[in-house]
């Protein structure tokens, strides 16, 4: 992109990191304090919007890589935000839901007075969900005197939440896919499937695709896998989960380990469980044309090298994954109008913004002929560099807007 080295530097920096120390009242009587983070990565494009990660491993340092990361997801899918990201470092498997209840009130107390609609708006992420959004926002309307629903996304449906936000990434990635399917002849009638992790984000695509004659040939869970060449019920899957715990021993499958999934012979892998699972040592296996990236940074640079000389096709965790801010961002959208949109209207502007993003980084990797240092397939595009660029080049274009560079 011929980025001046001023821009590069002001990028590499988040505008605003916040710590924050929470002290909660535990069930046991004890106080004990907790360590919280929200980071702005960039706020040219709009307020900053991000999820909130609970988790133990939780630090500065990650939360600012995902605030970045948001900043691309949102650029790659034309939302109107900058990037933000937060988290708090505890174990929530571990805490109690009243516990858990007052470190989230505790949480928004402490950083209210840097989000809001137009500043920052969190949503969840590892380890939070509807009823976190839930208190978090109640929390923020006693501190602002007013009920103020756009503050956060992915709120319960009775309390300004979006139809169709529950199944988001999944919608998303399931349009993101029939693009790329389009774009690069996979065919989809009939193709063989394999998905590493089987929960929110997954379930979902691996109905849409079944419902489209596509072949569900193996998956896994944190426990283990399961691999049919003759496909699986996405749903029967779902309820045998459900009922064990995990998708190993589905009758009539064989059994596999838990990243199995990424080297089955398939058409499409869909990673959409963790980050790194895809690396220099298991990625010269994957036999998938396609691999389609719900999960946020499954595949590590050496193994990205790998399989772009492979020539196998990937659709970027960026890109893939967006859908969930963007119904975020249409759950804002219905907050602020006080007017909501039916399952159908929903899912239309999903498809609209899925296709349009998609198309758009296809249109820059021609574009900047990103392919033609080390293509193998001369058709082939490298879809991650250039969901990067057509990002960081709108983040650019409103600083430079804006005057800020
Ligand atoms: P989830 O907890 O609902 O599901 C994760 C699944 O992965 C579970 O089935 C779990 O058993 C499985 N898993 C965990 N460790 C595994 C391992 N070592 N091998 C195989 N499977 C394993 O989480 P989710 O919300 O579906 O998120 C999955 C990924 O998608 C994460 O990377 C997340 O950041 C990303 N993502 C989620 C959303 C969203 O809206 N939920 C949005 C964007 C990105």
């Amino acid at each position: 992109m011929n980025l001046e080295p001023d821009i590069v530097e002001v990028l590499s920096s988040p505008e605003r990191a916040l710590i924050v120390s929470i002290p909660v009242k535990m069930d046991n009587g004890e106080t004990k304090v907790f360590t919280g983070y929200r980071v702005q990565h960039n706020t040219s494009r709009g307020p900053a919007k991000g999820g909130i990660r609970y988790h133990p491993g939780v630090c500065l340092d990650e939360v600012k890589s995902l605030a970045f990361w948001m900043s691309i997801k949102n650029g790659v899918v034309g939302v109107p935000f900058g990037g933000g990201k937060g988290g708090i470092t505890c174990n929530p498997k571990e805490t109690s839901p009243g516990e858990l209840e007052r470190l989230t009130r505790g949480y928004a107390a402490s950083i209210a007075k840097f989000v809001g609609p137009d500043q920052d708006i969190p949503a969840p992420d590892v380890g939070t969900n509807a009823q976190i959004m839930g208190w978090f926002a109640d929390e923020y309307y006693k501190i602002a005197g007013k009920c103020v629903p756009g503050v956060i996304t992915a709120k319960p449906l009775g309390v300004g939440g979006s139809r169709g936000r529950g199944t988001a990434t999944g919608r998303g990635a399931f349009f993101a896919t029939l693009e790329a399917a389009r774009t690069f002849d996979v065919p989809l009638k009939g193709t063989r499937v394999s998905i590493q992790g089987y929960g929110n984000v997954a379930q979902p695509i691996a109905r849409y695709l079944y419902e489209l004659g596509c072949k569900i040939v193996a998956v896994s869970d944190s426990v283990g896998g399961a691999y049919n060449p003759e496909g699986m019920h996405p749903i029967k899957l779902a309820e045998f989960k459900n009922k064990t715990r995990s998708v190993k021993a589905f009758p009539g499958s064989e059994e596999i380990n838990t990243v199995d999934p990424i080297t089955v012979d398939c058409d499409i892998l869909i990673p959409a469980a963790l980050e790194n699972q895809i690396t220099e040592k298991n990625a010269d296996d994957v036999k998938a044309r396609l691999i389609v990236e719900e999960a946020n940074g499954p595949t590590t640079p050496e193994a990205d090298k790998i399989l772009y000389e492979k020539g196998v096709v990937v659709v970027p965790d960026v890109l893939a994954n967006a859908g969930g801010v963007t119904v975020s961002y249409f759950e804002w959208v219905q907050n602020r109008m006080g007017y909501y949109w039916s399952d159908e209207e929903v899912d239309e502007r999903l498809n609209q913004a899925m296709t349009k993003a998609f198309k758009d980084v296809y249109q820059t990797a021609k574009q900047y002929q990103i392919d033609t240092s080390f293509a193998i397939q001369p058709q082939q595009k490298d879809m991650r560099t250039a969901a990067f660029v057509t990002a960081v080049r709108k983040i650019v274009d409103a600083m430079q807007a804006l005057g800020r560079i």
